[in-house]
């Protein structure tokens, strides 16, 4: 339904505003928060499915959110956003350039 793309685009547009806006270098209490974000997140995303999905992504130690700053934070949510357009069939976006399109736009 229409409603999972809208809510997909506006959910993701807050997804990665966030790690575009988390410090380069997090403190401990920083990174606390943002996993209870990312947890409590993951159980509340009103699309159950994709709810579910990416938290069994997430629970894969290979996938654990990597908090320690910007750029790792800003890298794994990209990848997690990949690992969705993947099941979705879609292109990957080339994660080099997240920050450009989330942070400082792009330069051409
Ligand atoms: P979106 O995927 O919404 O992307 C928006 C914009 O982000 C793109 O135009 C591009 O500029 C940029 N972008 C794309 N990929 C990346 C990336 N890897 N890193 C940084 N920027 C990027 N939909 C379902 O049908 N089934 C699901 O199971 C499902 N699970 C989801 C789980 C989560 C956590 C979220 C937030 C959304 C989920 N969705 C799911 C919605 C889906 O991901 C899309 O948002 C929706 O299909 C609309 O897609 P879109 O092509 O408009 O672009």
């Amino acid at each position: 339904p229409p409603d999972v793309e809208a809510l997909g685009r506006s959910t993701w547009t807050l997804l990665h505003s966030l790690t575009a806006a988390y410090p380069s270098t997090a403190s401990p209490e920083q990174q606390t928060e943002m996993k209870s974000f990312l947890g409590l997140f993951s159980r509340l995303y009103p699309c159950w499915v994709c709810a579910d999905d990416f938290r069994t992504w997430m629970a894969d130690p290979r996938n654990a959110p990597r908090l320690s700053g910007r750029a790792e934070f800003g890298n794994w949510m990209c990848e997690a956003h990949n690992a969705v357009n993947r099941k979705l069939g879609k292109k990957e976006f080339d994660c080099r350039f997240w920050e450009e399109r989330w942070r400082t736009g792009w330069k051409d």
